[in-house]
């Protein structure tokens, strides 16, 4: 019955949000997006919502409000967004499940898009995915379509488009393993037109994709649908590995708080000074390469636990800062450069931060 409810609602939004795209593309087309309300084009009254609360699309609970907003399901209308924000000279930022990006206390001065493709098709051995659907949502579907190759990804929380973007990884695997092709909008550069690539040409590494290099050099794209190349397999056995990860991941993280996962990315072995290395000697993990896990040394230096204002480092999991008590981004941050200091001093160790700071 839940899961039926589910699904209704799922489509619900799915239909909704498609019937949106339809009549912006009907304005747009018809030029009726700038006759009726005088200056304001009626395409940005239409799409793009105003002074909308981010910390509700925010994974961690925390963050002020964005100027504008806009969720958008189709590329027609993405392109339209995109050039209507330049003309505007709107900042954009792009929000997928908000599950890796601390939100400012003040806000986003300018235009939030949160890429909403929702479909998901099985065309033969050719899976096409929206980049707003859910790892969760993808999951369902490959049990109910027997798809074997995404299990590691059991419990991922976040949308396959944020996935991509930042090579999301666990339990051995990579979004990169099974990626056929990926399709995007670019923001920055030029009118925005649809691009494709091919694996080798997503260039991807440990957490990092030519998606994540490019908006790194002012060069954004937004991701907009992923071509997985999936093999057929056994529905029982898929479904079990996706429910071992899941409750390998209930019973090690703070899911219990509103968390963005690591905060900082695991360091890389022969970047360790020798004592360390000596010290830590049977922590050494291959996760995809030799690293030291961040929360060997956030727990070695006593960090556990430790508090600024309402955020806290876990106690469950060290390389988690979850919000315990109505954190503010300011909380999170300044907790942030006291693990960093702590670690540095006390190990000479620089800590690299994995989540993104908006
Ligand atoms: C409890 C928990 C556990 C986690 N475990 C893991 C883990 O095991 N492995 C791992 O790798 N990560 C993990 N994460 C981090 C996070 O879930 C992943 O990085 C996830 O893939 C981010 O997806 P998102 O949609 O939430 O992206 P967001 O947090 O919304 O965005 C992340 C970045 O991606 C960009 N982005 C998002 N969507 C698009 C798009 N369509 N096009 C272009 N750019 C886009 C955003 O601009 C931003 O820069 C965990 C997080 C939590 C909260």
């Amino acid at each position: 019955m839940t899961v039926y409810l589910y699904r209704l609602c799922y489509n619900y939004l799915a239909v909704l949000g498609a019937l949106r795209g339809i009549v912006s593309r009907i304005l747009i087309k018809h030029n009726l997006s700038r006759s009726l309300y005088g200056d304001v084009p009626l395409s940005i009254e239409f799409m793009f919502e105003k002074d909308v609360d981010l910390k509700k699309l925010s994974n961690y609970k925390i963050g002020g409000k964005a100027d504008y907003f806009a969720s958008v399901g189709a590329t027609e209308e993405l392109i339209e967004v995109i050039k209507e924000a330049k003309e505007k000279n709107l900042d954009i930022f792009i929000l997928g499940g908000g599950t890796n990006v601390l939100i400012g206390d003040d806000g986003f001065r300018g235009l939030v898009i949160k890429p909403n493709f929702l479909s998901l098709t099985n065309d033969g051995d050719e899976l096409k995915v929206g980049a707003g659907v859910t790892i969760k949502d993808l999951l369902n579907f490959c049990i109910d379509n027997s798809l074997s190759g995404l299990e590691w990804a059991g419990g991922l929380p976040g949308t396959v488009g944020g996935a991509i973007f930042g090579n999301a990884g666990a339990f051995g695997g990579e979004m990169k393993d099974n990626v056929a092709k990926v399709v995007s909008v670019n923001v920055d550069e030029g009118e925005p037109k649809v691009l494709e690539r091919n694996n080798e040409e997503c260039k991807f590494g440990y957490r990092d994709s030519v998606f994540k290099k490019l908006a790194q050099t002012g060069k954004r794209e937004i991701i907009t649908e992923i071509e997985f190349d999936l093999e057929l397999g056994e529905k029982r056995e898929i479904e079990t590995k996706i429910q071992e990860k899941i409750d390998y991941r209930q019973a090690k993280q703070p899911l219990e708080y509103p968390n963005i996962g690591s905060m900082f990315k695991n360091v890389k072995w022969d970047t360790l000074p020798e004592e360390v290395q000596a010290r830590f000697l049977e922590k050494k993990k291959n996760d995809p390469f030799p690293v030291l896990p961040v929360a060997v040394l956030i727990d070695a230096a006593g960090l556990k636990g430790s508090k600024e204002g309402g955020a806290q480092v876990s106690e469950k999991h060290p390389n988690f800062i979850v919000n315990v008590d109505s954190a503010s981004s300011a909380d999170v941050k300044a907790l942030v450069d006291k693990v960093q200091n702590k670690i540095k001093a006390e190990f000479g160790v620089e800590l690299d931060r994995e989540v993104i700071f908006l």
